[in-house]
């Protein structure tokens, strides 16, 4: 794994900009790692190994998942909207587990650690990086018992929603009256007032 200042550097220009919360991530990510035995997780034997659940989508999400190399579309990052910042770190082959969250003491001992800065963000920033770990993460060994149908990989389980005829990926459909239908036809959708729309040039493609 590269050194903390390389991870930071990167991570804030991945996620846009440099702020408290990539310090946290960077170093919780690295944590996280460590704890359950991958040094370089970026790589191609490492990265099969690992699931992080992230609590929160927060600039430190972005932070984890840039040094973790986890990602939505490869099944290894998993987003558990708690709101906590806070994030478990898996190791499926040895089945290691580690939940690391950030302590709100670091919030309030930033001018122990920064005395000389006034400017409250810019003092978060340097706090992050000098406050020890102990200071900044509580961690606690938890077991995560992961679905098989949440595991990267190729699709295990495809159903057809019985009322509207859309594929439902990885047991993520409902059952109703014996028959599967997907969550949006069971009246768990997020949205509402769906019609379908047409434009004038629909029939263009980006490549001819
Ligand atoms: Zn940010
Ligand atoms: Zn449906």
């Amino acid at each position: 794994m590269d050194a903390f200042e390389t991870l930071l550097k990167s991570s804030a220009a991945a996620h846009g900009h440099l702020c408290p919360g990539q310090v946290v991530g960077v170093r919780m990510a690295m944590l996280g790692c460590r704890l359950i035995g991958l040094d370089n997780p970026g790589c191609r034997e490492q990265i099969k190994k690992l699931l992080v659940y992230v609590e929160m989508d927060r600039c430190t999400a972005d932070a984890v998942a840039h040094v973790t190399g986890v990602k939505l579309g490869r099944r290894s990052l998993k987003f558990m909207d708690y709101g906590i910042m806070a994030a478990t770190f898996v190791n499926l082959e040895t089945g290691q587990s580690f939940r690391v969250l950030s302590t709100e003491e670091s919030r309030d001992l930033c001018d122990v650690y920064a005395p000389e800065i006034a400017d409250k963000r810019e003092q978060q920033l340097t706090a992050y990086q000098r406050m020890p770990e102990s200071v900044l993460f509580r961690v606690q060994s938890v077991h995560v018992a992961v679905d098989e149908l949440d595991l990267p990989g190729p699709t295990r389980q495809k159903k057809t929603c019985t009322r509207c005829g859309q594929v439902v990926r990885d047991g993520r459909h409902r059952m109703e009256n014996g028959r599967p239908v997907c969550k949006l036809c069971a009246g768990q959708g997020y949205f509402s007032h769906a019609r379908e729309i047409t434009w004038p040039d629909m029939d263009q493609s980006p490549v001819i």
